[in-house]
C-alpha cells in the first residue's frame, strides 16, 4: 500500500514572507509511515479541495493568534497578530476533513483554531485576563516541559499513555476559554485551562496546547501521540 499523504498547515512568518514548517512535524510524520505535504496559502477553492482530497489526515499547526471575530469578539490590546485570510483557508481544509471523517491532529494555535471554528472561545490573552501561577509563554525554544497537565481518566489519551499527569511545553498567550460543545476535555494544565481535547463522534480529532513536535525525537510521549494520529490514518487509508 502507497504511504498516506499527511497535509500540514503551516506557519507564516509575515516579516520574511516565509511558510515554516518545524523538521519536527515533517519527521514525526514520516517516521510513522506518512508522506507529509505542506499547504500553500490559497483561499483558491480548487486547489484546496484537490489537495484536501489526496491527503489521509491533517495536521493544523502553530501560529498566529486566531481572529477573535471569530468567536463574537473585538481584539484586546494584548492580542497577537491575527491573518484572517489563514483562518479562512484553514476552515476551508477542515471543513472537508472533518466532512470526510479524516483524522486531524491540532497543535498549540491548531488545537484554538479547531475549538473556534466549531463553536468554541478563547482567552485573548491569559496574563491580561485571567493571569496563572503557571508559565504558559516559556521563554526557551528547546521545548523542555515547563508545566504539567492532568489527563481525564475516560479519555483517549490516558488510554494511550497510561498516566494521569505529563509534563509539557507551553508556548502560549491564549487559551480556550469555552469549549465546543461536540468536543471533549483529554487534559488541563495544574490552573485548570484546558489543553487538549477530542471529538468523540470523529475517527480521530485530537488536539494538543502543547507541542510533542519540538520533543519528539526525545520524548516517548509525543512519539506516542503522532503514532496514534497516524495509526488513524492507516486505519482510514485501508478503508478508502
Ligand atoms: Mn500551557
Amino acid at each position: 500500500m502507497d504511504k498516506p499523504f499527511i497535509g500540514i498547515l503551516p506557519h507564516l512568518n509575515t516579516e520574511k514572507m516565509d511558510y515554516l514548517v518545524r523538521s519536527g512535524y515533517l519527521d514525526a510524520v514520516m517516521e510513522t509511515g506518512g508522506i507529509p505535504i505542506m499547504f500553500p496559502p490559497t483561499l483558491d477553492g480548487d486547489t484546496v479541495r484537490q489537495l484536501t482530497h489526496i491527503c489521509s489526515g491533517f495536521i493544523f499547526a502553530g501560529g498566529q493568534d486566531v481572529a477573535p471575530a471569530l468567536y463574537g469578539e473585538a481584539p484586546l490590546p494584548e492580542c497577537g497578530e491575527t491573518l484572517p485570510d489563514r483562518d479562512k483557508a484553514e476552515g476551508m481544509v477542515l471543513e472537508i476533513a472533518l466532512h470526510e471523517n479524516k483524522p486531524i491532529l491540532g497543535i498549540c494555535r491548531g488545537e484554538q483554531f479547531i475549538n473556534v471554528y466549531l463553536g468554541g472561545t478563547l482567552y485573548q490573552d491569559i496574563p491580561s485576563q485571567i493571569g496563572s501561577e503557571l508559565t504558559h509563554n516559556q521563554p526557551s525554544a528547546e521545548g523542555e516541559p515547563i508545566h504539567e497537565v492532568v489527563i481525564e481518566h475516560d479519555s483517549p489519551l490516558f488510554s494511550l499513555l497510561e498516566r494521569e499527569r505529563l509534563p509539557v511545553n507551553s508556548y502560549h498567550h491564549q487559551a480556550i476559554k469555552s469549549l465546543a460543545p461536540d468536543l471533549k476535555v483529554m487534559a488541563r494544565a495544574t490552573d485548570g485551562l484546558i489543553e487538549s481535547f477530542y471529538m468523540p463522534e470523529k475517527r480521530f480529532l485530537w488536539a494538543v496546547q502543547w507541542h510533542p513536535e519540538l520533543t519528539f525525537y526525545s520524548d516517548e510521549n509525543g512519539q506516542k501521540l503522532f503514532a496514534a494520529f497516524m495509526q488513524a490514518v492507516q486505519e482510514y487509508a485501508k478503508l478508502k
